[in-house]
């Protein structure tokens, strides 16, 4: 902006420098484009202002949506891995979060339909071959 200001005075210079009267018909049209001219790049510089506070102003909006998504929706894409298991009693089609495989407590999946554990995350306990030092720690650790 600042060069379209600097040609538009170097052109007021050229004018009085040749000294085209204002009282001149020619004259008053070329003043009066020159004038024009002046008031839009002051205009233009103001509007480029006003789209760079606008620019930062959507940015930190973008930054703060940004924060917002990754709360919202953060965990729930980490827990999007989902493990089906068809209920042996009823045939119903069980879903539960992967991540509680990885579990340290004992968690067992019941059917909502017939309550029946169609998953434990200790596969010992579901297959029945523990020993009986684990089903017992198993048991300290539920107390
Ligand atoms: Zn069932």
């Amino acid at each position: 902006m600042k060069n379209i200001k600097e040609k538009i005075s170097y052109l007021q210079g050229l004018a009085q420098g040749l000294d085209i009267e204002e009282s001149s018909k020619e004259g008053k049209v070329l003043s009066g484009i020159i004038n024009i001219l002046e008031d839009m790049a002051e205009q233009m510089e103001d509007i480029g202002d006003a789209q760079s506070d606008l620019e930062e102003y959507v940015e930190t909006i973008d930054e703060d949506l940004y924060d917002l998504e990754d709360e919202f929706f953060g965990d729930e894409i980490d827990d999007e891995e989902m493990i089906e298991v068809k209920c042996p009693n009823c045939k119903e089609i069980v879903c539960f979060e992967a991540d509680i495989v990885e579990d340290e407590d004992l968690i067992e999946v019941t059917c909502p339909n017939c309550d029946e554990v169609v998953y434990v995350n200790d596969q010992d306990i579901l297959n029945g071959t523990n020993d009986d030092e684990a089903i017992n720690n198993k048991k300290e650790d539920d107390l």
